[in-house]
């Protein structure tokens, strides 16, 4: 492809001053160790901010903040028309890594830099976002950039919920920073071609594989019951025979045990996309004792899929247990409120390309099932969809989140190559 062989000298260079931006922007968001510390619409993320919108103006691109803080970068000379974007967040969760979300909205200012660099002349402009507010633990919601920017909520809906840190509002905190979140909604997806987000595994499968790519299948839902309870009866430890006993312990234990059974049989039938996960699991301490039988336990439950068939089929198996387990040991499950989403499908033509650019880069990559980003906002909205994986090391979320300088490389080279294929094709 002779666009990319023009681009391929420049995409270098920007890249290794991309990666040393996002060196920058982790070493002055470090505080307090350990870890990486970007909350939501806070001075540590308008910081990565600053110094995207410095980079990319620097490399003569032009940087549009819109009303809720995302930054929109474009090439002066693009021609009009639907856009090619790509982006990803600038926040982090707390004391996480810094290569979660943060490298891959550098990475797509990169290919604009490069392609700007270079002088490519495409039939479709090209679109980089950096957005806000993607991490969940901070307003106790996912992807809060660029749901309002896409127009999924507004800030009327939204803007009371509170920032776990500061206890102050959604909306207080924009107009704190200057963004005014008016007017509503300020990316039409009908001006979009598509999306296509670059963000770290955040598992272990490419490190496994030993591939430095991934390839987003589709972007899995979930069916979640976070708060759901078991209730037993407390009895004496000795006392107690095991025919008079309502345990709630044993009772959650044989719940986890059989999704766990499930899990392992679908695996057995060759689906690899479904993931079971009991986060908590706790006894009341203001009542429990090594001398007593549980009489009640906390938990959660959380399954997911890409398939929306799988997912309920986990459900009603759960249903089902739930029922049994509860004639079987004397116990009473509520499971509480129940939440969730349904499964994104990404495009088979973002797939394709994305493919095609890694086998011609000579990059092993892998076909594989990914969780939820803010493409699947993109998704939501009808705008064709895709996520690649880059490979990192000891999972994310977590102070110990790593990458090497080489895959983030590959990854941005995986990109920009599919981006050029998605912007000259007819
Ligand atoms: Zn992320």
């Amino acid at each position: 492809m002779d666009a990319f062989a023009t681009l391929r000298p420049h995409l270098d260079r920007c890249g290794a001053d991309a990666w040393a931006l996002v060196a920058s922007i982790g070493n002055r968001t470090a505080a307090p160790p350990p870890g990486i510390t970007r909350p939501t619409y806070s001075a540590a993320e308008e910081l990565a901010a600053e110094a995207v919108i410095a980079f990319a103006r620097e490399r003569r691109l032009v940087v549009n903040p819109d009303a809720f803080g995302n930054l929109h970068v474009t090439r002066p000379g693009d021609p009009a028309g639907r856009a090619v974007a790509s982006g990803s967040h600038l926040d982090s969760v707390p004391n996480g890594g810094n290569y979660d979300g943060l490298a891959g909205a550098v990475a797509a200012v990169t290919v604009l830099a490069a392609a700007e660099a270079a002088g490519l002349r495409l039939r479709r402009p090209l679109l980089a976002i950096a957005m806000r507010g993607e991490e969940s633990p901070w307003f106790g919601t996912a992807y809060i950039g660029s749901r309002l920017m896409l127009g999924h909520s507004t800030l009327p809906e939204i803007g009371d919920l509170r920032r776990a840190d500061s206890g102050r509002g959604l909306a207080d905190h924009l107009r704190a920073l200057g963004y005014p979140g008016a007017p509503g909604a300020v990316l039409d997806p009908a001006d979009l071609d598509c999306f296509l987000e670059l963000h770290i595994e955040q598992g272990p499968l490419l490190e496994a594989a030993d591939a430095p790519l991934g390839i987003a299948s589709a972007i899995r839902g979930n069916v979640r019951f976070p708060s759901a309870r078991c209730r037993g009866v407390y009895g004496h430890s000795a006392a107690l025979p095991r025919s008079h006993r309502q345990d709630a312990v044993l009772a959650v234990a044989e719940l986890a045990l059989a999704l766990d059974t499930y899990w392992a049989g679908l695996i057995g039938r060759g689906d690899d996309s479904f993931v079971a996960t009991v986060g908590k699991f706790f006894t009341d301490p203001s009542q429990h004792a090594m001398t007593k039988v549980a009489g009640e336990v906390g938990f959660s439950l959380n399954v997911g899929s890409t398939t929306p068939d799988v997912l309920a089929a986990a459900r009603a198996f759960i249903l089902d247990e739930v029922a049994r387990i509860s004639a079987k040991r004397g116990v009473v499950f509520d499971l509480g409120p129940e939440v969730g989403t349904a499964p994104v499908a990404l495009s088979a033509r973002l797939i394709g390309m994305a493919e095609d650019s890694a086998s011609a880069l000579g990059i092993p990559a892998l076909r594989m099932p990914t969780v939820g980003h803010d493409a699947a906002m993109f998704a939501l909205k009808g705008v064709e969809a895709s996520v690649l994986l880059m490979r990192n090391q000891n999972g994310s979320h977590n102070p110990d989140e790593s990458m090497t300088e080489e895959d983030f490389l590959s990854g941005v080279r995986v990109l920009a190559r599919t981006m050029l294929l998605a912007a000259d094709a007819g």
